[in-house]
């Protein structure tokens, strides 16, 4: 048995889980938030046993020393060298990285090279690492790519028809992201039903950001996300999939900079430029019901681009056995779900409405070709297979 660390960093805030492993026993998970602010958030669970405060937290190596402490008082460990491994969850990974891999000096420059690219994601990534490396210098380190799990898709999905010397200069392609999540969902489908269920899969992860995976034998041939993680699906505040065109128009006639056009395009779009109301499907379906036209269409058009994706990697995958719904609104929201699978009895889809309404593990009806399933993504638990895996090489 080894304890495993699995860390998630953004801009203000560190999810982290620590693992037995193989066993895959969480052993505790918690949350530092607000880094960076007076009245930082930590907290943090222990078996049933919950813990919050609020302090200071001026930076992410705070926040480490915060978790290292937990883990000590809360007895789990005794000392710092019983964790042996830390998983840290890495945005982009460019071409240079297929796979997971361990971090080193090396590792670390081109985590923060790929910060060209993914500028607001992979600094903050690679902030997390540097403070684990302070804090706990013993433990061995792992960067496991979002982008990683798609490597596997094939020139004509990942290439855009630019002039080729933009591929070749900047490496611009397509990615994809929400690897974990998608390899998670992969794992659970493949555990549960076998090979033959999980041959064809469509993974629709749907949370703040969104994407849609085609899974064919375990292997990602196509994704929604691309380049950057602002391609395909409408999302909370990103606008996904517009013609291209549309940014210089934008841009000229607003008179906005390409970093204003970015943020107009990452925060302002989606669901909440849209719909005006927000970036909570929750409240966008509240909206709708109380009257709001323009919350109707913005779930029209949210709606719409899944089936468009769905329609699309059914074709990639030359036919369709599984179609899963995770991550937050996934998981959670049988409206959605039940609007997205009335456009698809093409495909042999049908769900059981009570099923749906109750979240339940398995939603297609009776008669449904394919199984629908909803699945609590874990991408924290990805992250600690991937790490334990190399880490015992
Ligand atoms: P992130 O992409 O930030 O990891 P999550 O996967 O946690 O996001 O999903 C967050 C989103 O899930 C929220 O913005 C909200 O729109 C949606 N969500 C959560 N619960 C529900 C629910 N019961 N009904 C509809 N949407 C939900």
């Amino acid at each position: 048995m080894v304890k495993v660390l699995s860390i998630n960093a953004g801009s203000s805030s560190l999810k982290f889980k620590l693992y037995s492993m193989p066993a895959e026993e969480v052993l505790v998970s918690g949350l530092v938030d607000r880094i960076g602010h007076q009245d930082g958030a930590f907290s943090y669970k222990v078996g049933d046993e919950k813990h919050e405060s609020v302090q200071p937290i001026e930076d992410h190596t705070k926040g480490v020393q915060l978790v290292i402490d937990a883990l000590l008082d809360s007895g789990v460990i005794k000392d710092k060298s019983e964790i042996v491994g830390v998983g840290h969850r890495v945005s982009h990974g460019g071409r240079k990285y297929e796979k997971s891999v361990e971090i080193d000096e090396n590792v670390e420059n081109e985590i923060d090279k790929l910060a060209t690219v993914s500028p607001l994601h992979n600094p903050v990534n690679l902030a997390g690492i540097k403070a684990f490396e302070q804090l706990l210098p013993e433990a061995r380190d792992v960067a496991v790519f979002d982008t990683s799990f798609h490597s596997t898709m094939p020139p004509e999905a990942y290439m855009y028809a630019l002039p080729y010397e933009y591929y070749e200069k900047y490496g611009i392609r397509r990615y994809g992201f929400h690897g974990q999540s998608h390899q998670y969902v992969y794992s659970e489908v493949q555990r549960k039903f076998g090979d033959a269920q999980a041959a064809k899969i469509i993974s629709c992860h749907l949370g703040n950001g969104a994407s849609i995976c085609a899974i064919k034998d375990g292997k990602s041939v196509n994704t929604s996300m691309g380049f950057t993680p602002l391609a395909g699906l409408v999302m909370g505040t990103r606008c996904g999939d517009i013609d291209p065109n549309i940014i210089p128009f934008i841009e000229e006639n607003e008179h906005l900079s390409p970093d204003e056009m970015r943020t107009v395009m990452n925060k302002k779009s989606g669901l909440q430029g849209l719909s005006g109301v927000s970036n909570d499907v929750r409240d966008v379906l509240e909206a709708e019901s109380a009257g709001n036209d323009r919350a109707k269409l913005a779930l029209k058009v949210y709606v719409h681009q899944i089936q468009h994706y769905v329609g699309a990697y059914a074709a990639d995958l030359n036919g369709l056995e599984t179609l899963v719904f995770t991550a937050g609104v996934g998981e959670h929201s049988a409206p959605i779900r039940s609007r997205v699978c009335k456009q698809l009895g093409y495909l042999g889809v049908t769900i059981d409405e009570q099923k749906n309404k109750n979240n339940e593990f398995e939603i297609q009806g009776r008669d449904s070709k394919v199984k629908v399933l909803v699945i609590p993504t874990d991408e924290e638990l990805v992250i600690a297979r991937e790490t334990s895996r190399i880490i015992s090489k």
